[in-house]
């Protein structure tokens, strides 16, 4: 389907360009296959700059799979704190589980066992089994489809099933014998520093004389993706509670299923599911949350100080416009241990407890976080 001869070029020039100019990163310096799947679960949506820190501190904290199977899920959700994806944590840490009981904490070298952990979708399975066993496995994201459309200008719609089946073959069919760990990380390479998804650089390119796309001027078109559903908006208020002396936050936990299971935060509630409107005014909204709290800890127990003003966060299908507003305890909420799920957290308290980035950025702007 694709010219032979463009393949062959494709593959030579870019492994022998990757050799040369390939970075140094902390997950390169291992074949650690444990270590690998978790740079790779890392860095899915996530950039490298960002990954490296957090890679160091995890692999220090749970250095083998045995480490991470028998950590509290609360210290690794905690080291995780800030990259999103919480549920890829949750699940890294169940596929650790079932590596240590079922393979003695050996990570399986064979594609369906290894694919079949919880969590391990087609393209972590793909990365791991090439980049640490060197098995000649596709591993493609929307870094790899963006190269392979351009280069061998590919007009399908990337967002289809189909299409992704097909570039899986192709990258297949381009990994050359023995070679599988050094080209499926050049093809990333390439797409993260070159073939970039706005202006690519065509022009330091080592694949630039044969690629089909930017000899038809279609490098900034491909790929060609349809767009998917923009998140759908969330108005949330948030009761941000502090005791008299300012010392101590009100947490709950968040139910153990769904979004942002188990973490902690100060106490939220969507506007239409208390019936407040987000257009209602501040000194309206704070009496209503204060009565809201008052509910839920079974005393009336907090007084309004005031608007914290508004704290926005993307999730891959919610954008949530979170409005804060301040309370100060009373005396007697302070007294009697608050109900389940809540918690009176004090500062050194917060380096503990896992909390969602919005939060995190709240509680740094109001001095309770460094
Ligand atoms: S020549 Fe340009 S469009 Fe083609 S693969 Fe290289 S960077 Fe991408």
């Amino acid at each position: 389907m694709f010219d032979e001869d463009a393949k062959l070029v494709f593959s030579r020039e870019l492994l022998a360009w990757y050799r040369a100019h390939k970075r140094d990163l902390p997950w390169r310096r291992t074949r650690n296959p444990y270590h690998i799947w978790v740079s790779e679960v890392m860095l899915q949506q996530t950039r490298v700059e960002t990954v490296k820190p957090y890679f160091e501190r995890f692999v220090s904290l749970f250095p083998t799979v045995e480490a991470l199977a028998e950590a509290p899920e609360e210290t690794v959700l905690k080291a995780w704190e800030g990259l999103g994806y919480y549920s890829r944590a949750r699940n890294l840490q169940a596929a650790a589980r079932e590596v240590a009981e079922r393979y003695g904490g050996e990570v399986p070298d064979a594609k369906e066992r290894f694919a079949a952990l919880k969590g391990v979708g087609p393209y972590t399975a793909g990365a791991v089994m090439s980049i640490a066993f060197n098995r000649r496995e596709p591993a493609v994201d929307g870094n790899v489809m963006r190269v392979l459309s351009r280069y061998f200008c590919i007009e399908e719609d990337i967002a289809k099933g189909g299409t992704r089946a097909m570039m899986e073959r192709l990258q297949y069919e381009l990994i050359p014998e023995g070679e599988a760990s050094d080209f499926n990380q050049a093809i990333m390479e390439l797409g993260a520093l070159v073939c970039t998804p706005k202006s690519p650089h065509c022009l330091t390119c080592p694949v630039m004389a044969r690629c089909a796309g930017r000899l038809e001027g279609k490098e900034e078109s491909l790929p060609i993706k349809t767009k998917a559903k923009p998140p759908r908006p969330e108005y949330r208020a948030c009761a941000f509670v502090v005791d008299e002396r300012g010392e101590r936050v009100l947490l709950r936990r968040r139910p153990a299923e769904g979004l942002l299971a188990d973490m902690w935060e100060p106490p939220h509630v969507e506007f239409g599911a208390a019936g407040w409107s987000p257009a209602q005014a501040d000194a309206d909204l704070g009496d209503a949350l204060a009565g809201w709290l008052g509910e839920a800890l079974g005393a009336a127990a907090v007084r309004p100080t005031g608007s914290a003003g508004t704290y926005e966060h993307t999730f891959s299908h919610i954008h949530w416009n979170v409005r804060v507003h301040r309370f100060t305890a009373a005396a007697a909420a302070l007294a009697a241990e608050p109900p389940e799920p809540y918690r009176w957290v004090d500062r050194d308290g917060l380096a503990r407890h896992p909390l969602p980035n919005v939060f995190v950025r709240m509680l740094k702007a109001e001095g309770f976080l460094a």
